[in-house]
């Protein structure tokens, strides 16, 4: 594919590198992917091992199913079917409490009263006070995406009292809400869990914010793909060459270079992509900006400094996963319905757990029985295996770096670990196991490329909303004409969502079809008409809650 010549190249084949594909290319721009690894889906990623398909990555698909994303790219024509639940998750414990997370806040309210009623009364307050939170969340992505010290302003402005309270609750540590509204250690160390996946220690400031999601969403459909995330890379990749798009694997960019009004992307290999109009970052933004930018000099020196600036693993925490072919689904546990089957099990062996794991993490030690969370992908689709077997996907928080040791020698200590908590919770899996695959932190960064595998860059209260990464690199444009960043760098951060991707398709669209009249208009126009679409989003604070839902119209036109 040597001298290509596109109007767009999108780096990195990720979720939100194909969903930005896919909408410049329905909107009739010639787009080319670039991945470095021979298959496309960064972090969403299987292996097979003698019929059974192992994940190793992502496998709960939320956000993305309330976010529009699906239907707008026909997604469904393309092959993908989702099995969709209401029951959240069931959290486990070594001594055999368990708690629901239902369809309804008083079916949650119901599952937590068997251990403490105060805490019950207290969960349902804290959803009633939460639940605005995921409309303003869809508010915050549709348009301009605020700093968060201006969504704070807006949010008392409009809001009142009732947002002034549901502020302070965001700001908090996971670890305060907990010790503040609940008095059981099980459900202290539930709420504390629930903000693993930020990749924060639960002390942080704005960590409560995960937890929230919880609380305030109830009632949200959740789901996976037949097929595994598998069949979801696929449906996206076809989203893309089904409209005259290409995705390219095994091209790591080296460099993108300014070639007079466009820009050249070199490949490792020698190879060259021309694209005429604009360049995508779908990988970390500091590493784009700051390693394969040409020349140097373009990078303003401020922008540069703050990218520089940009914290990218907090307090030392990452994650690995154990996926495992099991001889049998037999021991796969049941919850006496099929949703409640199909749900992400939480695992803890001890509720100190939830917070021990980051005292061992900070001190560089891989945590001895850390928080798991456990799911059988067959229970899902069966024919993920042979008949009559099944797969098992376990994740954790664990140590990025390992004191004295790499993760090749830490591994076997790491995998035991998993086991302790999973022994503890569902004592009749491990036996049953045929074949195991640990993938370690320095595993997820050499597939997808990303020292912060999952979030790119730490999602502390700093770096939220329109401070993500930084605050002139927000709303997915930089200040280097052409050049747009999405991925799990910007907002709304990891998961899969596919909000940035679809939003940076946006701000690339708006960037080409207003060069004429914005142009004129300038930066300052933009932001107006920026402005303009988050005020017709927040029209929509009285619907139904939805991640996410921004505005590409298939009838723009730019060739
Ligand atoms: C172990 C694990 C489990 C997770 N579980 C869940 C889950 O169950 N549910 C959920 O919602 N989220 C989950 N997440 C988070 C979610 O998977 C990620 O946030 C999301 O997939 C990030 O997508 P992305 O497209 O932004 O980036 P990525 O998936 O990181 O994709 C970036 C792509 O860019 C490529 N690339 C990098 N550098 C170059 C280069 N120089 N040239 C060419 N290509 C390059 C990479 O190879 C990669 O394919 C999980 C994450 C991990 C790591």
């Amino acid at each position: 594919m040597t001298d290509a010549n596109v109007d767009v190249v999108v780096v990195g084949a990720g979720h939100n590198g194909l969903i930005c594909a896919a909408y410049l290319a329905r909107a009739g721009l010639d787009v080319i992917v670039v991945e470095q690894n021979d298959v496309a889906g960064g972090a969403l990623i299987s292996s097979e091992w003698q019929g059974h398909v192992l994940e190793h990555g992502a496998v709960e698909h939320t956000a993305v199913l309330a976010s529009g994303v699906i239907d707008e790219l026909g997604l469904e024509d393309l092959g993908l079917a989702y099995r969709t639940r209401d029951v959240a998750a069931i959290h486990l414990f070594g001594d055999g409490t368990q708690v629901t997370i239902g369809r309804s806040v008083e079916s949650t309210a119901d599952s937590i009263a068997a251990i403490s009623i105060r805490d019950a009364r207290a969960w349902t307050e804290l959803s009633e006070r939460s639940e605005p939170l995921l409309r303003a969340f869809a508010i915050a992505s549709r348009g301009w995406v605020p700093p968060m010290s201006v969504a704070t302003r807006l949010a008392r402005t409009i809001g009142g009292r009732d947002a002034d309270a549901l502020v302070e609750l965001v700001q908090m540590s996971v670890l305060d809400l907990a010790m503040r509204w609940f008095e059981n250690p099980h459900v202290r160390a539930l709420a504390i869990f629930r903000a693993s996946f930020l990749g924060l220690p639960p002390w942080a400031p704005g960590t409560a914010n995960a937890f929230l999601l919880t609380t305030g969403g109830h009632g949200r459909r959740l789901g996976r793909p037949l097929g595994g995330s598998r069949a979801f890379v696929a449906a996206l990749t076809a989203a893309v060459t089904g409209r005259g798009g290409v995705v390219r694997c095994g091209f790591r960019v080296e460099s993108v270079e300014r070639l007079g009004a466009g820009w050249t992307v070199r490949s490792t290999a020698g190879e060259q992509i021309r694209a005429r109009r604009a360049v995508v970052s779908a990988i970390p933004p500091q590493d784009f900006v700051l390693r394969l930018l040409a020349p140097p000099e373009l990078v303003p020196t401020s922008s540069r400094r703050r990218l520089e600036a940009v914290e990218i693993v907090a307090s030392n925490i990452s994650q690995l996963t154990v996926a495992a072919a099991l001889d049998t689904s037999s021991c796969v546990p049941t919850f006496g319905d099929p949703e409640s089957d199909q749900s992400m099990l939480w695992l803890l062996s001890d509720p100190s757990a939830a917070v021990d794991s980051y005292t061992a993490i900070s001190l560089g030690l891989v945590p001895p029985s850390p928080g798991t969370l456990v799911t059988f992908p067959t229970s899902v689709d069966p024919g993920l295996a042979p008949s009559g077997a099944a797969t098992m996907w376990a994740n954790a928080v664990t140590a990025r770096e390992v004191q004295g040791r790499t993760w090749a020698q830490a591994a076997g200590e790491a995998t035991e670990g998993i086991w302790r908590t999973i022994d503890a919770c569902l004592p009749d899996v491990r036996s049953h196991v045929v074949h195991e695959v640990l993938t370690s932190p320095s595993d997820l960064t050499a597939l997808t490329g990303a020292d912060n595998p999952g979030n790119h860059v730490a999602p502390t209260a700093a770096q939220w909303l329109g401070r993500r990464p930084t605050r002139r690199m927000g709303n997915y444009a930089t200040p280097i004409d052409g050049i747009f960043v999405t991925g799990a760098g910007t907002h709304p951060g990891g998961g899969i969502n596919g909000a940035s991707g679809r939003a940076c398709a946006q701000a690339v669209l708006r960037s080409i079809g207003s060069h004429r009249g914005m142009r004129r208009l300038g930066r300052a126009g933009a932001i107006a008409r920026q402005i303009g679409a988050s005020i017709g989003a927040a029209r929509d604070l009285r619907a139904p809650p939805q991640v996410c839902v921004t505005d590409i119209g298939e009838d723009r036109r730019f060739r």
